[in-house]
């Protein structure tokens, strides 16, 4: 007998080693998690990169079991996502949890920059899309790049955040094809202690702005709960005529699977969302 619903979203942001990250992503475990846990339904999201980043200062150091490769200029990129290997291992979750909607998506990296490229591969069809941002200009190279987190070695805090919603909104205005914009905070997870809190009061304007760009192409905001986000992005995007909203725990590990989703259902739903009709679907505007 399926478990009774919990009343948790669905998560709709998940690695497993198919992502070239996610050493410890084992996908039938995260599945049994999910069962576990009373999840309607589960999205994995596997990385899908094409921007090379260069070197942080101090060089890379990468976990053991890192997938990747390193140029002779020392730019990392991410190993490529095997497709029919990562369908395969989907389909054999289905077929051993059948109580539970497995969605086979991915997390699509700067995709507004590589048309083409994710042309071919969306044509292979996957059932969700996150759209994100990892990357920011290499201020010591015209052209390059570098992962978000290292933008703080070049520019001062708020500036790193503020390029970084820059891109955002680029991407939001692009008719590149995803769905759901992932983690818009994620610069945060790295905001300097020594910056002092972040000024909200002075990013407004701009985060409100992105918002009502992503909420006018019709896609759907995510709250990742891998920092616990601040709720009043998720009134802004409301009020920026926001209509829907995705749970992603950005897990890369069973363990992780809707890591703080009780007190985040919560806080959005205090927003102005609801759980939609069909558990397994995305929060929409009450
Ligand atoms: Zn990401
Ligand atoms: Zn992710």
């Amino acid at each position: 007998m399926p478990p009774q619903p919990t009343g948790l979203p669905a998560d709709d942001h998940v690695h497993s080693r198919f992502s070239w990250d996610a050493v410890a992503g084992d996908m039938e475990a995260t599945c049994e998690r999910a069962v576990a846990l009373g999840l309607p339904a589960i999205s994995f999201t596997e990385h899908v990169d094409l921007t090379a980043w260069n070197a942080p200062p101090g060089g890379w150091t990468w976990p053991d079991g890192v997938r990747g490769s390193i140029d002779g200029h020392g730019r990392f990129l991410g190993a490529a996502l095997e497709v029919d290997a990562y369908r395969e291992s989907v389909e054999r979750c289905r077929a051993r949890f059948p109580g539970l909607l497995v969605r086979c998506g991915i997390e699509l990296s700067e995709g507004h920059w590589y048309p083409d490229e994710v042309r071919d591969l969306l044509s292979r069809g996957f059932d969700r899309v996150v759209g994100s941002i990892h990357t920011l200009g290499d201020l010591r190279e015209p052209g390059g790049h570098v992962e978000a987190a290292t933008g703080y070695a070049q520019r001062p805090a708020l500036e790193v955040v503020r390029a970084y919603l820059d891109e955002v909104g680029a991407m939001a205005a692009s008719d590149a094809p995803f769905d759901v914009l992932g983690h818009v905070d994620y610069p945060l997870r790295h905001w300097p202690a020594d910056a002092g809190p972040l000024p909200w009061a002075e990013l407004e304007e701009q985060v409100r702005s992105v918002l009502a760009v992503l909420a006018a192409s019709g896609r759907a905001l995510e709250v990742n709960t891998s920092l616990p986000m601040d709720v009043r992005l998720v009134r802004w995007w409301r009020e920026s005529g926001g209509r829907a909203v995705a749970f992603g725990s950005d897990a890369h590990s069973p363990g992780e699977l809707a890591r703080g989703f009780r007190d985040v259902a919560a806080a959005v739903e205090a927003t102005g969302f609801r759980p939609a009709a069909d558990p397994t679907a995305l929060w929409a505007r009450a």
